[in-house]
């Protein structure tokens, strides 16, 4: 066992015996061979553990799951294709048709649609609410058909951070789950669990792989959430599963029952698995994670602050920056930083903004965040160009927003590339 962030990113996950690969081996098979069919049956009815089929298990991708759940303090973990599968599966698993929940507004674009539209087509309804209101206004979105609370950590692209306790008092009030989005944050500099949140989810495709290399998603369980204590209205874990010959996942597994209802419905039948390939990239990445959260929020705060000594530029959003909005709610949850994005408005607006961006030179217009090179982007003309007007606002995206992902080159050359494109406007 190891006990800090940086050890567990090196050596958790695949534990090598004697004789066998350094590193991670890519499992590039769809399929393991049995040599009885009895053994293969078990398999099928979940009566034995073991690799029959890639679309619901790959002991590469369980290798990694297992890396990122020890550095959540998590007892189970999936990797997923994406971080919308992610937060798809997450929510899906314990609603259904018929249920509610509730999410913070203040969160990413594609989660925002994935929760507003194309959930509510299944018969699933979320309401959104501002997360910063306080718990008596907050109690009132409550129903009794409601099944989760859903959250970020820090919020893409606002940058805000999300009061965990608040929210996790509420959710458990109510006998629900408080699911969040870690993406931002990582365990590396924030433990959801250790603040309430019982379900955690990741865009892998962002600070985990760092390198911008593959799309990828985890959820991780913390086991903490009691199913069988609010039976009724967690039907899927606490009834009998039909499509596995009657079995209870809560009675049956336990701590170990989200993860497995997960897989076996979720992936058995949508099957937005991570690719082995794409797993080992995200392993390699996960190696170095800790560096490179330390050196992203090191350059992103001297930016912050040479920004907001800067009189072309309007206004700044970094929770980590004295003074911020967030700076209270940052300090007690991430006390070592909380990540390298960072958002602000340039005097002149969105004219302005556009001028700008084309004027740097190697911070480059992408449609990514949170990986070693700097880019940046502007949310109302790209990310989140489906909302109305009325829902940025709702969403907390300002017309003028600039959403700065900083990478880990030297930051005087980052500083000096900003310099030159202010100096042009
Ligand atoms: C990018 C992102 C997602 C979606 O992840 P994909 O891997 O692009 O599917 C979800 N949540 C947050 C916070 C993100 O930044």
């Amino acid at each position: 066992m190891t006990s800090n962030s940086g050890t567990k990113c090196i050596h958790e996950g695949w534990k090598p015996s004697e004789g066998e690969p350094r590193q991670l081996p890519i499992y590039q098979s769809t399929t393991f061979k049995y040599d009885s069919s009895d053994v293969m049956g078990q398999l099928f009815d979940l009566e034995r553990e073991g690799y029959f089929y890639t679309r619901l298990q790959n002991p590469t991708n369980d290798a990694v799951a297992a890396k990122i759940c020890e550095l959540e303090g998590g007892v189970a973990a999936m990797l997923t294709s994406s971080g919308q599968a992610a937060n798809f599966y997450a929510i899906f698993n314990i609603c259904e048709a018929g249920d509610h929940f509730i999410a913070s507004s203040a969160i990413y674009g594609g989660t925002y649609n994935l929760f507003g539209v194309t959930m509510k087509k299944m018969g699933i309804e979320c309401t959104f609410v501002d997360q910063t209101l306080p718990a008596e206004e907050l109690e009132k979105y409550f129903k009794p058909n409601t099944k989760a609370v859903f959250g970020e950590t820090i919020t893409n692209p606002t940058v805000t951070i999300f009061d965990f306790e608040k929210f996790a008092k509420l959710a458990h009030d109510h006998g629900v789950p408080l699911i969040v989005d870690n993406t931002f944050a990582t365990p590396v500099n924030c433990k959801p669990f250790e603040w309430g949140a019982d379900i955690v989810t990741h865009s892998t495709t962002k600070y985990m792989d760092g390198h911008a290399v593959g799309v990828g998603g985890c959820i991780v369980d913390s086991g903490n959430f009691d199913w069988m204590a609010h039976a009724e209205k967690f039907p899927g874990l606490t009834t009998p599963d039909e499509s596995y010959h009657g079995i209870t996942y809560a009675e049956k597994f336990g701590k170990g029952a989200y993860i497995t209802k997960a897989t076996a419905q979720l992936m058995r039948d949508f099957g937005a698995i991570q690719s082995p390939q794409n797993a080992f990239y995200l392993n390699l990445g996960l190696e170095t994670l800790h560096l490179r959260m330390k050196q992203h929020c090191e350059n992103a705060l001297a930016i912050a602050k040479y920004l907001k000594a800067n009189d072309k530029v309007a206004w700044v959003h970094y929770a980590d920056l004295e003074g911020d909005d967030y700076n209270d709610l940052a300090k007690k949850y991430m006390p070592n930083g909380t990540c390298g994005v960072l958002a602000f408005g340039i005097k002149g607006g969105r004219e302005a903004s556009i001028k700008f961006m084309d004027n740097l030179n190697f911070i480059s217009i992408v449609t990514h965040v949170a990986d070693a090179k700097s880019c940046l982007l502007h949310p109302a003309s790209h990310t989140h160009r489906q909302l109305t007007e009325e829902q940025l606002i709702e969403a907390g995206v300002a017309p003028d927003l600039i959403r700065l992902s900083v990478g880990i080159e030297n930051v005087e050359d980052l500083i000096a590339d900003l310099e030159q494109a202010f100096a042009r406007l």
